[in-house]
């Protein structure tokens, strides 16, 4: 059997993966992607809000870092953020010669909107489908350049010898054939995780896969307890509602009419951080003010026209899967899960304390976002570190002195578990059962607010999950596009995720930005301002930490 092999291999090809692979290309280095689903319906597909980069003249990238800080609890380590907010500029502009259409004001300068937690409008959007121009421009630019592109393959493993990553084993999915893809370096760009909750704004792919499978291999996983969840998701389906229609202008209001943000955030109202509006949001429901569960979001004194211009797929979403046509009625939206924040450790060049693994984008945790991530600096993130990560990875390819690739016994052992899974007998429990009552146990427990005895009742639960998991039979025994299987294989990567939210979230014993404990209802700078690490062990994810790197803006009371 055919042993592929690269000089660097990148697992994932959204924003981060397609952005590395085109660094790192030219550098010179011999690159391969590959992607579970094709490229442009990897979930970047679906940011719709825009991109921050301080390009205003009354601007400064110190004020947008100073404004990422504060909006992460200042748990991001803010050598990472200042690299962020410098190179946002340059990386913006860069897009836009790429060929990303950005919206402009009539003067034909570049127009931007205000996000929240964000002191200047520097929000750089194309409607509400920003994700989906820049993926499809990335895209083209892979094309244009040659790249290997392994497109619906999906990786079940990453291989590591003498504690050094050599590659990934993976599956053709059309085929079902499993393959070594050997690289001197490989980077993880799989994205996030959100589907470990139900319901959530991400889509069905999003599996935490390449944290798992880091984690698998020894690499520290860090801030796994904070989970951005978005004040605006849709009632029911959970679909987003873009930030971009609360910084057009967009109210929310609770059952009595009130505006009751002035209540929590008397300054930036609607546009506080996402989690000082969730926790408001959910106060109000939780207090009895909402409108069976919600709240709602009023957009309709901004009009036909600006709607039409601004944010027409939200409208579409909402008459599709609310039968709300937003220009005439307000629309229920409540906190849903969106974002990870944690991720695989790595420093500003995407390189992870395991030799020859990198990470870069969602999946990664270089530490931008801390506790809350602001809106608009995801993309940024994907942009910045998937090309520095690219660079690093090309330079180590370069370095690297006799390397010898890994043989093709790792396919075989793959293929003998993935067997043993097809072996099992049916028990009469589902893959999706499993995956549907993880979700909703999730949401449940380890939510906007919560407490030791919840997240403790989450660690137990999720013991249960497992033993189940480990039981588990697939109903489809065969091998060409056998999604039964790769269902089940990504929930074994989300069980791994979730344990590590969970266990994370009891160690930290205080509230900072997302990760909100009524019974630990403060900051607690003296004995938290600290990373929570998560290393493998079989027996679950053992704890350590890890210090925030403070380089000139110290703690201070956080409000807006
Ligand atoms: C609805 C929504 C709206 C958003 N809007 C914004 C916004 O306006 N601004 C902003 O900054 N951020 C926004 N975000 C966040 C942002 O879109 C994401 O964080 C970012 O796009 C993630 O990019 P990525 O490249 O890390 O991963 P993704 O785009 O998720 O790509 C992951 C890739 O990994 C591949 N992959 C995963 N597992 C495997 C495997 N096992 N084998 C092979 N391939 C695999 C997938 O196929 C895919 O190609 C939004 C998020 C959501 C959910």
């Amino acid at each position: 059997m055919a042993v592929y092999q690269h000089d660097v291999l990148i697992i994932g090809a959204g924003l981060a993966g397609m952005r590395a692979a085109i660094a790192a290309q030219l550098e010179g280095a011999d690159v391969a992607i590959i992607s579970k689903v094709h490229p442009v319906r990897s979930h970047s597909n679906a940011a719709q809000g825009g991109i921050n980069a301080a390009l205003g003249e009354d601007d400064s990238w110190e004020e947008h870092a100073f404004d990422t800080v504060k909006g992460s609890d200042y748990l991001g380590d803010q050598d990472a953020i200042e690299v962020l907010c410098r190179e946002a500029g340059p990386a913006l502009i860069e897009l836009e010669r790429m060929g990303v259409i950005f919206h402009r004001e009539e003067s034909g300068r570049l127009g931007s909107r205000s996000f929240g937690g964000a002191s200047k409008a520097r929000t750089y959007f194309v409607g509400d489908i920003t994700g989906q121009a820049i993926l499809h421009v990335l895209y083209e630019q892979l094309i244009k350049h040659g790249l290997r592109v392994y497109e619906e393959w999906f990786v079940t493993d990453l291989i590591v010898e003498d504690a050094v990553c050599k590659g990934a084993v993976a599956m053709e999915i059309r085929t079902g054939n499993v393959h070594v893809i050997a690289a001197k370096s490989t980077i993880i760009a799989t994205g996030g995780l959100g589907r470990m909750y139900e319901p959530s704004t991400n889509a069905l792919i999003c599996t935490g896969d390449g944290i798992s499978l880091a984690y698998r291999i020894g690499a520290p996983i860090i801030d796994m307890e904070m989970v951005q969840f978005h004040p605006t998701t849709l009632k029911g389906s959970g679909v987003l509602i873009t930030e971009g229609a609360r910084s057009e202008g967009g109210y929310l209001l609770n059952s009595e009419g009130e505006r009751f943000m002035s209540k929590y955030a008397p300054n930036m109202m609607e546009l506080a951080s996402r989690d000082v509006v969730s926790r408001a949001e959910q106060t109000e429901i939780n207090e009895g003010r909402g409108v069976d569960g919600c709240v709602l979001l009023d957009l309709r004194h901004l009009g036909e026209e600006r709607v039409r211009e601004r944010l027409w797929q939200i409208r579409e979403i909402g008459i599709d899967f609310a039968g709300v046509d937003l220009v005439k009625e307000p629309i229920p939206v409540r906190p849903g899960v969106h974002y990870i924040m944690g991720g695989v450790k790595t420093d500003i060049d995407g390189k992870t304390p395991l030799e020859g693994l990198y990470a870069a984008g969602e999946a990664a945790c270089v530490s931008v976002h801390g506790a809350n991530r602001l809106g608009a600096n995801s993309l940024l993130d994907t942009v910045v570190f998937g090309r520095r990560s690219g660079v690093a990875t090309a330079e180590r390819a370069r370095s690297v002195m006799g390397w010898t690739p890994p043989s093709d016994r790792y396919a075989e052992e793959t293929k003998r578990k993935l067997q043993a899974f097809l072996d099992r007998p049916l028990n009469g429990d589902r893959v999706a059962k499993i995956r549907l009552d993880m979700g909703n146990m999730m949401s449940e427990l380890v939510g906007v607010f919560r407490t030791e005895e919840q997240l403790r009742l989450a660690v137990e639960r999720m013991k249960d999950i497992r033993a189940r998991y480990e039981k588990v039979g697939v109903e489809n025994k065969g091998k060409v596009f056998n999604t039964d299987l790769l269902f089940a294989i990504e929930l074994g990567f989300m069980i791994d995720c979730a344990e590590m939210t969970c266990v994370s979230a009891v160690a930290r014993k205080e509230s900072r930005g997302a990760h909100y404990r009524t019974d630990f209802p403060q900051r607690d700078d003296a004995n938290f301002l600290k990373h929570i690490a998560c290393t493998y062990s079989p027996e679950g994810p053992q704890l350590s930490e890890m210090p925030v790197t403070i380089t000139r803006w110290q703690p201070q009371e956080r409000k807006y």
